[in-house]
């Protein structure tokens, strides 16, 4: 159901299987406009409420069902998003202002893979089972769903990370209440319209649109929602934390990162450079795994430093739906000011800015004047106390520094609060396990970027999160456990 008022899309809730309206709105930008373009249900605890109250109704039926037929019904939702593909990356893009692009080859992609993953890995998954033959016993475990588990995803990867959350949520027989970003809701709203023609009973999935002070926190406290499933900033989680306490609620937390690529003088720059650049500046450097400090061996420092930085200035920045377009624009306003603010903190410290903002001209169509645009910036001559090198900037910034020993760079890359990801470059096998198994951060990839297996763990260490989300760790995360002995 689209409503349409002043040519404004206007979103409602969805609750045990029917859209709602709701009392207020709040305005949802066009990133690369500027203008208001969605109105987005600004959700407090009523509607939270009321959602819970659906998925609980929902949960004995959905529970009971076998996990092939769950599996069925989640292959059917990857069916229909792939076949509305187009649409669903044409909408993220311009409720997010990313590329076109990397809407229609990651984001809506991945939205329906997560799917059809968790629809497989459900159908495989074994519990332990010991025996104590002196004894006449048999112990075993068995697995079972939750409840409704509260699920809270961030602005950057909109219906990827939302996906990612309900599919192995519903996978494993929970029903769910999940919040999107208040500045992103448009695709999950477009989803919600799908779930009825895959055969998702009603109640199973709700959404409640709406920011986190109101709708979040709603969720967050209500004591019929025993786990969050949160992916956010450092900041929110402490305060999902705090908020959760008195509730002893189970919690799985993906938060921000620091994330280093280490580049030794062995490294082939050929598969390194273009690599790093998209590690650096993919998505607006909008995501939690991109790279922001790069540490380059000295003897081949400037020779990096000088193609990495060509090769930077050969991306283009502008209309998000121009299929030749790298850069799109950053989420909002207040964002791409604070990216900018990095920068020209940076410079007050001593930094160079070797291309990008402040130094190149930004060329933008005439109906992109007052979108939230910036040209990826490369910063050098930065030491690793300032701000620019230990806060997540979030934004298409990176900074190029040098560094001598092997021994140096592990502590230099270790000396952040985060944890989340890194990157090593070397052709020299035992020096890429030595530096793995020494770096803190819950993912390394060496010689690539972003090759994920979902099976396996994904989360950070230290201020990056708790918790870890993949074919294992999330079934384990959305059932609870028992361990049954049996007595012969
Ligand atoms: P955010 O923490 O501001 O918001 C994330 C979500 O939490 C939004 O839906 C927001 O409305 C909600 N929220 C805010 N305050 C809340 C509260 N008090 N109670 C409940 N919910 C609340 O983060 P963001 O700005 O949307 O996203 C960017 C951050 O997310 C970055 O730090 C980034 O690194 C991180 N991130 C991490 C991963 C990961 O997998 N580790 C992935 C993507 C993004």
């Amino acid at each position: 159901m689209m409503a349409q008022s002043k040519a404004l899309l206007v979103l409602e809730n969805f609750i045990g299987g029917k859209f709602i309206p709701c009392s207020s709105y709040i305005d949802s930008y066009n990133p690369s406009t500027g203008e208001v373009y969605c109105k987005v249900p600004d959700s407090g605890k009523e509607e939270v409420e009321a959602a819970v109250k659906a998925a609980k109704d929902a949960f004995p039926i959905w529970s009971s069902k076998s996990p092939l037929e769950r599996s069925q019904i989640l292959n059917k939702l990857a069916d229909l998003i792939e076949h509305d593909l187009e649409a669903f990356a044409q909408a993220e893009s311009k409720d997010q202002g990313k590329t076109i692009t990397f809407a229609r080859t990651v984001d809506i992609p991945r939205a329906a893979y997560n799917f059809r993953f968790f629809a497989s890995s459900i159908l495989h998954h074994v519990t332990e089972c010991t025996e104590m033959a002196t004894l006449g016993c048999v112990h075993y475990t068995s697995r079972a769903p939750v409840g409704v588990a509260g699920l809270i995803s961030p602005w950057n990867l909109p219906l990827y990370l939302l996906t990612w959350k309900i599919a192995p949520a519903i996978a494993c027989g929970n029903t769910v209440v999940a919040k999107p970003s208040e500045m992103t809701s448009v695709t999950a709203w477009m989803m919600c319209k799908l779930l009825e023609k895959a055969g998702v009973p009603h109640g199973v999935v709700n959404i409640v649109f709406g920011t986190g002070a109101k709708a979040g926190e709603a969720l967050v406290c209500h004591p019929d929602v025993p786990l969050i499933s949160f992916t956010g900033s450092t900041l929110t989680a402490q305060r999902i934390t705090e908020k959760s306490a008195p509730h002893c609620k189970r919690l799985s937390l993906e938060l921000g990162g620091k994330n280093p690529a280490i580049i030794f003088d062995d490294a082939d720059l050929s598969q390194c450079i273009p690599t790093t650049l998209r590690s650096s500046f993919a998505n607006q450097g909008e995501i939690c795994l991109c790279t922001s400090r790069i540490f380059v061996q000295r003897g081949i420092y400037s020779e990096f430093l000088k193609r990495f930085v060509a090769e930077t200035k050969k991306w283009k920045t502008g209309n998000p739906s121009d299929p030749t377009v790298d850069v799109g624009a950053l989420i909002s306003k207040e964002h791409l000011e604070k990216v900018k603010n990095y920068v020209k903190k940076a410079q007050a410290e001593g930094a160079r800015v070797l291309c990008g903002e402040g130094v190149d001209a930004l060329d933008l169509p005439p109906g992109n004047q007052k979108g939230y645009f910036m040209l990826p910036t490369v910063i050098t001559e930065v030491k690793d106390e300032s701000c620019c090198m230990q806060e997540e900037i979030f934004g298409p910034v990176t900074c190029v520094v040098a560094f001598d020993t092997e021994e140096e760079v592990i502590k230099r890359a270790n000396g952040v609060k985060y944890g989340l990801a890194a990157t090593v470059w070397s052709s020299n096998v035992g020096r890429v396990h030595r530096v793995a198994r020494r770096l803190q951060s819950g993912l390394v990839w060496t010689n690539c970027w972003l090759v994920r297996d979902l099976n396996l763990p994904f989360g950070g260490m230290k201020a990056s999160g708790i918790g870890r989300e993949g074919a294992k760790d999330s079934y384990e995360f959305f059932t609870e456990v028992k361990t049954i002995t049996i007595k012969h």
